[in-house]
């Protein structure tokens, strides 16, 4: 499959890793938005937010990603606040088709989003 994230998670283009397990690979960003700019995937292939099938599968793992977010967000010493991030589809402005969260910090965020 012709995916840029698959390719990451396979090991065969390099990223910079800073949290990996059996279900979930989190690198740092080629074009960070901020200090600290992280990507949460899962290593499953799952299209964009919008492809979820309201599986048990599904619903565990993004249950279990979005458990992992604190942990990451510690690790990535957030202490004074973060952002989580979707974009999904094409108003949401999402160019890569393998579903990812979006973390980001050391700065101050504005609202509303672009
Ligand atoms: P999206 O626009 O789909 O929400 O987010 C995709 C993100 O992936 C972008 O922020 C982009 O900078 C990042 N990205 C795209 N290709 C690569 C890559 O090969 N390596 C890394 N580390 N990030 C990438
Ligand atoms: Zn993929």
């Amino acid at each position: 499959m012709d995916c840029i994230f698959c390719k990451i998670i396979a090991g065969e283009i390099p990223a910079d890793v800073v949290y990996e397990d059996d279900q979930i690979l989190v690198f740092r960003d080629l074009a960070p938005q901020a200090p600290a700019h992280v990507l949460i995937v899962p290593k499953r292939h799952i299209a964009s937010l919008d492809a979820l099938d309201g599986s048990s599968e599904d619903r565990e793992l993004l249950g279990y990603l979005m458990g992992k977010v604190r942990e990451i967000a510690g690790q990535l010493e957030l202490s004074e606040g973060y952002r989580l991030v979707c974009n999904c589809g094409e108003y949401g402005q999402q160019t890569v088709q393998h579903l990812h969260f979006h973390l980001l910090g050391k700065r101050q965020m504005a609202w509303p989003p672009g």
